[in-house]
């Protein structure tokens, strides 16, 4: 009996105490709405990074003083209970695509829709690289309000949301330049063999292949012994890489005669008197020429969603199953097919250029193909979100989009004459730097980021095809 008495009166307090703990606890929980408002992060793999990225916000914010009680967003109608705005960064792994990551994050497909609209004039969606990183950031609403893609350590792409519901693209640029250093090499072997043995990757042994093969047969031509000196530019913003790179110069010693060829401030590779190593550019990508019938504009008004936004390209009024030709040699560096821009295909021009052809009907070429100036790649269309059959068609230098019908692009043989001295420089200068054993930043004074690299030893049975 006593042993049960006692039991119970402690078993009371032990109880009242429990009671009183519990409510003060709730009690606290109250006060703090960060507790509340913590919920599970809906995002798989992501990592979420709330306060970066502040500069990238976009223009509407919901905060604009227009309208601070109602974010503009077709996504809230019935949104949860408004939050701080949040930031969650994305890390795109093998296989990822687009509707896959935005279905993960529970974004509707009408914004994911709305998103590739805006993409339309950069294609830069179409081709999700593992490794790079995508930022989704959210307003109070959880609504999405913009996507930040990093295409490298240089360059971003902002989808930003509109008042009305459409999201628009802006591109942002940091300062870059370039870094040259020198590879040198013989041959002993194949000219890939040897080359690829020097420190030059594939596309640039590739790509000095292309450039003196006018002049050389790379099987036939070269003997053991034989020596070439290249200049591979990298670009670089701050002290990072930002993945591109170019030959700037070839000098290759058969015998006792060089082919020589030097990229120039116009995009194009001369010989050291001044004459196109590679064939220039044709204007227009079609044997005939049709209407134009819309044309390159940095702020055109779309003609089907009524909006303003830039027209990349020019638009030929071509019938279904035109021929299209490629304006200049290179390689397909995409081939691909997009909601709204249709069948593409996208062609790199020694680095420098980029050539791009849309709304196709059929597509004649591979990706990794090399193509000749003039060469039949495609047949026009209507494929994608077209107001009728046209070849929309776009040139691009340096990444950036220029009218092909008017830009000052390689067209002529040869290095102008108001231009040639400073040509003639350059190429003293290059040379100079190739001859010599000095280190390339010494002569240059540009910096070089890798130590000259000198091959004697080259062998191999592989060959250039
Ligand atoms: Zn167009």
């Amino acid at each position: 009996m006593l042993f049960r008495h006692f039991f119970t009166r402690t078993h009371k307090i032990i109880l009242s105490l429990a009671i009183f703990f519990v409510a003060v606890a709730l009690l606290i929980q109250l006060d703090n709405p960060d507790t509340l408002n913590a919920k599970p992060d809906r995002n798989l793999a992501a990592v979420s990074q709330p306060t970066s990225l502040q500069s990238l916000q976009s223009p509407q914010s919901p905060q604009s003083p227009q309208s601070p009680q109602s974010p503009q967003s077709p996504q809230s109608p019935q949104s949860p209970p408004a939050s701080e705005p949040e930031t969650q960064s994305y890390l795109i792994k093998k296989g990822d695509t687009l509707s896959d990551i935005f279905e993960s994050k529970g974004i509707p497909a009408s914004v994911l829709h709305q998103v590739l609209e805006a993409d339309v004039e950069y294609l830069s969606l179409e081709t999700l690289q593992p490794g790079k990183r995508v930022t989704f950031k959210y307003d109070r609403h959880r609504a999405l309000e913009a996507l930040v893609l990093r295409i490298d350590a240089a360059r971003t792409i902002t989808f930003a949301i509109q008042d009305d519901g459409a999201f628009v693209a802006r591109k942002e640029e940091s300062e870059t330049h370039w870094y040259s250093a020198i590879t040198r090499g013989a041959i002993k072997g194949s000219f890939y063999a040897s080359a690829v043995k020097s420190g030059l990757s594939d596309a640039e042994v590739a790509e000095v292949a292309n450039l003196l093969k006018s002049k050389i047969d790379f099987r036939r031509d070269l003997r053991s012994g034989d020596t070439f000196t290249v200049i591979t530019g990298r670009e670089m913003t701050h002290d990072s890489p930002t993945g591109r790179q170019r030959i700037e110069a070839v000098s290759l010693l058969r015998g006792l005669k060089a082919y020589n060829a030097f990229l120039f401030d116009d995009g194009n590779y001369y010989n050291e008197t001044g004459e196109s190593v590679l064939l220039a550019f044709l204007r227009w990508p079609t044997e005939k020429r049709f209407r134009i019938s819309s044309s390159f504009s940095s702020d055109r008004l779309n003609p089907i969603t009524g909006r303003r936004s830039p027209h990349n390209g020019v638009d030929f009024a071509t019938p279904v199953g035109t021929p299209i030709v490629s304006t200049g040699d290179g390689v397909v560096s995409r081939v691909g097919n997009h909601r709204f821009a249709g069948r593409y295909i996208d062609i790199n021009h020694s680095g420098t250029f980029e050539t791009r052809y849309l709304h196709l009907s059929k597509v004649l070429v591979k990706q990794g193909q090399r193509i000749k100036r003039g060469q039949k790649i495609a047949l026009t269309g209507n494929s994608g979100r077209s107001t009728g059959p046209h070849l929309h068609f776009e040139f691009h230098v340096n990444g950036q989009p220029v009218d092909p019908l008017t830009a000052d692009i390689p067209t002529a043989a040869k290095v102008p004459d108001v231009k040639l001295a400073s040509f003639k420089a350059q190429v003293s200068k290059q040379l100079a730097s190739m001859q010599s054993q000095i280190s390339l930043d010494v002569i240059l004074a540009t910096g070089s980021p890798q130590p000259t690299r000198t091959t004697k030893e080259n062998e191999g049975l592989h060959d250039i095809n």
